[in-house]
């Protein structure tokens, strides 16, 4: 089950990572939304038989850590209604393993087994688009820590040519999410990327909040590769400029082929497309099975 702020994928699927099942509906308030899970992973049990675990990915804050009290519980969130709910707590019928991580996590978990970043041990995934996140995994593991990352809440330095845009992070204004994630394009242009002129500069500005993100990434994490996706990333067309940039913040401070000749395969599109988050989770309940 990825469990999304716009939308909850839940499937059915094997340990070589196949779908055999699959349903998407809307993220509206909590127990209309948790019904539908229970109901498509009772109908999954009955054609399929019972399951042999459970895997959510879902967005943050959230707690993963086993020993804590409110373990597999959303934290205080923006998105109304959801603060506090147990989402584990929502499965217990169900009688098998049941594992959470969040949506990120999972994703570059699906990346990392079946997708772009087979090849690597470490590697971030982001996902830019209603918000912005990211999922570490190293030495072939997520990582959790204190908490678990929330890479999206950096705060990059400003464009030259973006001082005055205040920001949309209700926390923060102006980190990476508030400056860089779609409501922020929508809140200075009324208009997604997607429509805007391609001479309009906010894709510049865009790219280069992109790229120090990266930056940021490479300099603190030391990943092998960087997988980019989210509904922002649909416009492809900003990917060599955001690898520009990334390699503008480092000023050739890394000495690695991967953030020069091959930075093409350094920072990738995500290799499952759309089927990263719940492919994630699949993978989420074969590790906890
Ligand atoms: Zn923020």
């Amino acid at each position: 089950m990825e469990a999304g702020g716009t939308k909850f994928v839940c499937a059915v699927g094997d340990a070589s990572g196949r779908i055999h099942a699959e349903e998407r509906f809307a993220t509206t308030d909590p127990p209309a939304t948790l019904a539908s899970v229970v109901d498509f992973l009772r109908r999954g049990s009955r054609r399929f038989g019972p399951l042999a675990g459970i895997g959510v990915g879902c967005f943050g804050p959230l707690e993963i850590e086993r020993q804590r009290a409110h373990y597999g519980r959303i934290g205080r969130t923006p998105k109304a209604g959801w603060s506090g709910i147990d989402i584990l707590g929502s499965l217990a019928e169900f009688a098998c393993p049941l594992a959470i991580d969040t949506d990120v996590n999972a994703a570059a978990l699906a990346e990392h087994r079946w997708g772009a970043a087979r090849d690597v041990q470490s590697l971030v995934y982001l996902t830019i688009g209603t918000g912005i996140g990211g999922g570490v995994i190293i030495d072939g593991k997520p990582v959790h820590g204190l908490m678990h990352p929330e890479i999206g809440h950096l705060y990059p330095r400003r464009h030259p040519q973006d001082r005055d845009f205040a920001g949309v992070c209700p926390f923060h204004g102006d980190c990476h999410e508030g400056l860089a994630s779609g409501p922020a394009i929508i809140a200075r242009r009324g208009t997604a990327l997607s429509d805007l002129d391609p001479a309009d500069v906010l894709w510049e500005i865009e790219a280069d909040y992109l790229g120090q993100l990266c930056a940021a990434l490479v300099l603190s994490l030391s990943p092998e590769r960087i997988v980019i996706g989210g509904g922002v990333m649909q416009e492809t067309r900003l990917l060599a400029p955001l690898r520009a940039r990334l390699r503008h913040w480092l000023h050739d401070y890394i000495d690695r082929p991967q953030l020069s000749t091959e930075i093409e395969r350094f920072v990738v599109l995500p290799g499952l497309g759309r089927q990263s988050g719940v492919l994630g989770a699949l993978a989420l309940a074969l590790d906890g099975a």
